[in-house]
């Protein structure tokens, strides 16, 4: 390994994440390369002008059918795929994708230079399952950089929601609100539980699950609401799964579930009539971020500061309980 330089990495005010020389991930610039960590809006800033500008634009297969939904075929069509852990060499760079256990299709870039510096580039993560890769600069995500930022409850999530559901079940109906990502990871609890009502979700879900099992994810057992099947369910106590946005006019006198990352002190907390909120986060919280900083043993780390307003204090944190030298960019 060569000694990490700051050249080598930055992040541009428009959010652009420039790895090595040709490289740049989540936002448009004039680079030959573009990357799409995942499909989640602020990591596919500036798409069509990357399509227009940049020679390639790349992201895995998943990614690149999940922003053919939300964003339509022609501009998902001219995105290349790259599976996961297949160099991609490029005027002397290699680029290499690995898993970041965030959403469906979500990755991590790793960019070996002509200098054979390694460059890791971690997307929004989860860690675990995220993969462990070594590298000489980290750039990461910052999202629960603050120390307060910690799900001592982590492992039992997925039990105390479905514990809910099931209790909630008895005489209502069940809605979940979530964003994409992980409105697909409570279809996937929901598939492993011993809870067999059936699911209705909107068209872009549904949509999305189909890509999802398409490509091999253990997804099942879910309907369109406004399909025959949809109708005929909605006539008894059924689960919706629906986006973030709709849970203010969706599942009328049902028992309403929002999903988010930012609860801390408990797995389940209720916020209204017939209404709770379950910690469920597709991100590290601050000591996962700590631990899978430690595990790929860098000598330099930037953090994301145009996605987190705590980059600035992580960096600091980093710094002072890990020893390594740590940066927030852009300036
Ligand atoms: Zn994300």
């Amino acid at each position: 390994m060569s000694s990490a330089d700051l050249d080598d990495v930055e992040i541009s005010d428009n959010g652009a994440v420039l790895l090595g020389e040709n490289v740049v991930c989540d936002s448009h610039y004039q680079r030959p390369l573009r990357i799409i960590s995942h499909a989640h809006s602020d990591h596919m800033l500036g798409i069509s002008d990357s399509l227009k500008f940049c020679e390639k634009v790349v992201a895995t297969p998943v990614t690149k059918d999940i922003i053919g939904i939300l964003k339509g075929k022609e501009t998902a069509d001219p995105v290349v795929s790259l599976d996961y852990g297949l160099p991609f060499e490029y005027r002397g760079e290699r680029v290499i994708l690995y898993p970041a256990g965030h959403i469906p299709g979500s990755a991590q870039v790793l960019v070996e230079t002509r200098e054979n510096q390694r460059i890791l580039y971690t997307g929004d993560f989860r860690y675990p399952p995220a993969e462990v890769v070594e590298t000489d600069i980290l750039i990461t995500e910052a999202t629960y950089g603050n120390p307060e930022c910690v799900r001592d409850f982590n492992d039992n999530v997925e039990t105390e929601l479905t514990g809910l559901i099931k209790k909630s079940l008895k005489n209502n109906s069940v809605y979940i609100f979530g964003f994409y990502g992980k409105v697909q990871e409570v279809v996937t609890i929901l598939n492993n539980s011993d809870i067999n009502v059936p699911i209705v979700v909107p068209e872009k879900i549904f949509k999305i699950l189909k890509v999802c099992s398409s490509h091999g994810m253990k997804v099942k057992d879910f309907y369109f609401s406004k399909s025959d099947a949809g109708i005929e369910i909605r006539k008894a106590p059924h689960i919706g799964v629906y986006h973030t946005t709709a849970a203010r006019w969706t599942g009328k006198d049902a028992v309403k579930i929002l999903l988010t990352g930012w609860q801390f002190d408990a797995p389940v907390k209720p916020v209204g009539e017939k209404k709770f909120r379950v910690a469920l986060s597709d991100h590290s919280d601050f000591n996962q971020l700590l631990e899978f900083i430690s595990m790929v043993h860098p000598t330099l780390v930037v953090t994301d500061g145009y996605r987190a307003r705590e980059a600035g204090l992580f960096a600091l944190e980093i710094n002072n309980r890990l020893g390594i030298r740590a940066v927030s960019r852009p300036r």
